[in-house]
C-alpha cells in the first residue's frame, strides 16, 4: 500500500522517540518505529518534536492587527482598551475586518496554530464583525478551525440591544454564548447576566464561555455563579470561565471553597497570561499584583486549565505574534510553576486542553486522528516552551501548508565551533 505522506524519526509529546507517522486520506493510519511503505511524500523529522497543532481557545479576531486605530491605549488598562475599541467599532468595514483576520490566520498557520476560538463583539446593531468573521470562518476552514463566541463587549444588560443582538448572532451561526458579567453596571446585573446566558446555552444546547472577573477586585465573584449555574443545568465541559483574574486577589479562605465548586461543576478555566499580567495590577503602586488565576492550585485539584492568547496588536495589547509558546512561556513565569512536570503541562495547555475546550474532533497524534501536526526545531515539549522554536513544517489533513527553514547560526570565534544549532542545547540530565 502506498501512503500519501510519511514522517520519519519523530519525537512525540509523550516522549517516545524514533517514531514514524503514516498518513493516508488526510488521517493518521499508523504511528510506530520503522514503517516500511512507499509514500508520495517523505519528511525526515530528524529526531525533532512532532506535536498536534497549537490551539488558541481565547482570542479576539475582530480586533486583531488594529493597533493604532484610531489611537493607542495610553493607560494600558482594560477599560481604556474597551473605550478605544468603542471608538474604532463604528469605523470598521466588512472588507477591513476580513482582510485583517485572514492576514492574522496566515501568521497563525505559519506558527502551527490551526484552531482558534474567537470572541466577536455583538454590541453593534449592524453585526458587521459577526458577518465578516462568519465569512472568514468559511474561507479558512480548509486550513484552520475557527469557532466564534457571541460576545456582548459593552455588557449584556448595559448595552441596550445586546440581548437581542446575541440571539441574532447565534441564529446566524455563531457557535458559543459569551458574556462579561464584571462589566455590567452592578454586581447584581452581572449575576443576572450569568444566569440568563447559561439559560440560553442550555436551551440552545450550545457551549458557553464568559469573560469572567477580569478585574483586580477580590469581590468580583461571578465565577461562583457560573460554576453553580453550569452545575445546576448540567453544562459541565460545555462551559468555560475565561480570565478569572480577580481570583489572584481573593481571600484564600474563600478560594478554598471556590475551587472545589469549580471542580464539581466540571467547567474549564482559561487563563490569558500575556494579557492578564499586562492589563491587571494597573491601579497598584507596589507591590503590583500579577492578575493571574491560581493555576498551580487549580491544577493540583484537577480543574482543567487552558491558556489563551486573547490579543495580538489590538486596543488591549501591542505585542503578540500568534505564537502559543509565548503564552505557555509567560504562564510558567507568571504563575510561577517551573518544575519539569509543570512545564510539560504548559505545552498541553496550548494544545490538547484547549482542543478539549473547543470540542475539536479527532484531534491528536494517534491512529485515526486527522493528520494535523507541527514539526518543531526542538527535542521535546519542555524545550519547545523554553525556546519557542522554529516551526519546520505545519501539516493539515496530510498536506504541508507551511514551512520555515531551521534556525542555525554561524560563528567566527577562535577555537570554537563554526556553527550552532539552538536545539542541540537540550539538557541531557534534567529528566
Ligand atoms: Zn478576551
Amino acid at each position: 500500500m502506498s501512503l500519501d505522506l510519511i514522517v520519519t524519526n519523530a519525537t512525540l509529546p509523550d516522549g517516545r522517540t524514533g517514531q514514524d507517522i503514516a498518513v493516508t486520506g488526510g488521517r493518521i493510519t499508523a504511528i510506530e518505529p520503522g514503517i516500511a511503505a512507499e509514500a508520495a511524500q517523505r519528511i525526515d523529522a530528524g529526531g525533532h518534536l512532532v506535536a498536534p497543532p497549537f490551539v488558541d481557545c481565547h482570542f479576539h479576531m475582530d480586533a486583531t492587527l488594529s493597533l493604532g486605530l484610531p489611537r493607542l491605549n495610553q493607560s494600558g488598562t482594560l477599560l481604556e482598551g474597551i473605550a478605544l475599541w468603542g471608538e474604532l467599532k463604528p469605523m470598521l468595514t466588512h472588507e477591513a475586518v476580513i482582510e485583517r483576520a485572514l492576514r492574522y490566520c496566515d501568521l497563525a498557520v505559519s506558527q502551527g496554530l490551526l484552531a482558534v476560538r474567537s470572541h466577536v463583539d455583538i454590541c453593534d446593531d449592524r453585526l458587521l464583525a459577526v458577518e465578516a468573521l462568519l465569512e472568514v470562518k468559511a474561507r479558512v476552514k480548509p486550513y484552520l478551525d475557527l469557532q466564534l463566541v457571541a460576545f456582548p463587549q459593552d455588557g449584556y444588560y448595559r448595552s441596550p440591544t445586546a440581548a437581542r443582538n446575541l440571539e441574532r448572532a447565534l441564529d446566524m451561526g455563531v457557535d458559543v454564548v459569551g458574556g462579561i458579567p464584571h462589566f455590567e453596571r452592578t454586581m447584581e446585573d452581572g449575576t443576572a447576566s450569568v444566569k440568563a446566558l447559561c439559560a440560553i446555552a442550555a436551551k440552545r444546547g450550545l457551549m458557553i464561555d464568559l469573560h469572567c472577573d477580569e478585574s483586580d477586585d477580590p469581590h468580583s465573584r461571578h465565577i461562583e455563579t457560573l460554576a453553580a449555574e453550569a452545575h445546576r443545568l448540567g453544562l459541565g465541559r460545555r462551559a468555560a470561565g475565561s480570565h478569572l483574574t480577580s481570583m489572584h486577589s481573593m481571600d484564600s479562605y474563600y478560594v478554598s471553597k471556590l475551587l472545589p465548586l469549580i471542580l464539581e461543576a466540571g467547567i474549564f478555566a482559561i487563563a490569558n497570561p500575556l494579557i492578564n499580567i499586562t492589563l491587571q495590577g494597573r491601579h497598584d503602586t507596589y507591590p503590583k499584583r500579577r492578575g493571574l488565576m491560581r493555576i498551580p492550585e487549580m491544577r493540583a485539584l484537577g480543574i482543567p486549565v487552558a491558556l489563551g492568547q486573547d490579543c495580538v496588536m489590538d486596543p488591549w495589547y501591542g505585542l503578540g505574534g500568534a505564537d502559543m509558546l509565548d503564552v505557555a512561556h509567560m504562564a510558567v513565569h507568571a504563575a510561577p510553576m517551573t518544575s519539569r512536570e509543570a512545564i510539560r503541562w504548559a505545552f498541553e495547555a496550548v494544545t490538547s486542553v484547549p482542543a478539549a475546550v473547543m470540542g475539536l474532533e479527532d484531534y491528536g497524534l494517534a491512529k485515526g486522528c486527522h493528520a494535523d501536526f507541527v514539526i518543531l526545531q526542538a527535542a521535546d515539549t519542555i524545550e519547545a516552551v523554553r525556546m519557542r522554536p522554529t516551526r519546520l513544517a505545519v501539516v493539515r489533513r496530510g498536506k504541508v501548508i507551511a514551512q520555515t527553514p531551521a534556525r542555525r547560526s554561524t560563528l567566527d570565534l577562535p577555537g570554537r565551533p563554526a556553527s550552532l544549532d539552538p536545539a542541540s542545547y537540550a539538557p541531557k540530565d534534567a529528566g
